[in-house]
């Protein structure tokens, strides 16, 4: 790591760290991105693959690839697994990687609304230091992120909720998303006494504030206008996947299938 760090400080911002590949190398090919130099970190792959419990959360590596996350027992049926079903295909989930997920953040990439709905921080590190910050603070926008080009994302740490849920409208399997919703509550005696809901591909913050205040200290009865608020506040474009009114649409029907989903997670963990 410290050898990919010094290559990133004394190569500049013409350098671009290479993980799995599955996004930066369409971009190479399409012309949108031409790096001078490519510091490929495949060989971190030891270092920065794990997923482990640390207290009372997970602490996931960046080079922790889809396929991992898809079969970890400590992910088991979390937002993380129904996310990591209806990622690409096989191909591109034995290689992709979640710190090249995150990074790219493109609009229409899944693992994003997931570490925000469960609140998760992610550490940063350069030759300096390292820095934490939430998703709010490190998703600046479309393809946009607070990493800077002598930085490198290493960890994604993710508190462990009672329960939660993804789902995802895409046209064929393996798609990008028309619209999807994921879902991470925390529930004590029937009550939701923590709550995030976070949309992917719909515009808008990544976060639906108000839902998530309509949520904490109720119960199911509040899931309905949780969903309407979501859907209300989104902010879809009409494009070749749909219109912004079906999009909205989708996104309220969503919103209410993942909460249900999670809150029931949540009371079976509860039970056990
Ligand atoms: C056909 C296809 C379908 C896909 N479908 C979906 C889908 O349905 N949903 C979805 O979410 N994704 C989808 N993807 C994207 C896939 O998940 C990518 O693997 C992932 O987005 C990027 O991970 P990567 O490791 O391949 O990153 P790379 O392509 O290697 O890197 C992506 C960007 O992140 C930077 N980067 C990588 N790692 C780090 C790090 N540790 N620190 C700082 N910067 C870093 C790179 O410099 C680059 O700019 C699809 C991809 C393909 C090819």
């Amino acid at each position: 790591m410290d050898h990919a760090l010094a290559l990133l400080e004394e190569l500049g911002p013409e350098a671009r760290l290479l993980a799995g590949g599955h996004s930066l190398l369409p971009m190479m090919k399409l012309r949108l991105a031409q790096p001078e130099y490519l510091v490929d970190i495949d060989p971190l792959a030891d270092e920065l693959g794990y997923i482990t419990l640390a207290g009372a959360e997970l602490r996931v590596g960046a080079m922790t690839r889809h396929r991992d996350l898809l079969e970890s027992p400590l992910l088991a049926d979390t937002i993380f697994t129904d996310a990591e079903r209806v990622i690409a295909d096989p191909v591109v989930r034995n290689r992709g990687t979640i710190g090249g997920a995150l990074c790219q953040a493109d609009p229409s990439e899944d693992l994003s609304a997931v570490c925000a709905a469960v609140g998760a921080r992610l550490v940063i590190r350069s030759r300096a230091g390292e820095r934490v910050l939430d998703m709010h603070a490190f998703s600046l926008g479309p393809y946009e992120t607070a990493v800077c080009p002598a930085e490198l994302l290493t960890e994604i740490r993710v508190p462990r909720r009672s329960g939660s849920a993804y789902a995802k409208v895409d046209r064929r399997v393996g798609d990008w998303a028309i619209a999807a919703v994921g879902a991470a509550l925390d529930v004590r005696d029937g009550v939701i006494t923590h709550a995030g809901l976070a949309l992917t591909a719909v515009g808008g913050e990544l976060t639906v504030r108000a839902a998530e205040d309509a949520l904490v200290g109720a119960g199911p009865e509040a899931f309905k206008r949780a969903a309407e608020i979501a859907a209300a506040q989104c902010d879809p474009v009409t494009d070749q996947r749909g219109s912004k009114e079906y999009k909205r649409h989708v996104v309220g029907v969503l919103c209410e299938r993942v909460l249900q989903r999670a809150f029931a997670r949540a009371q079976h963990s509860e039970e056990v």
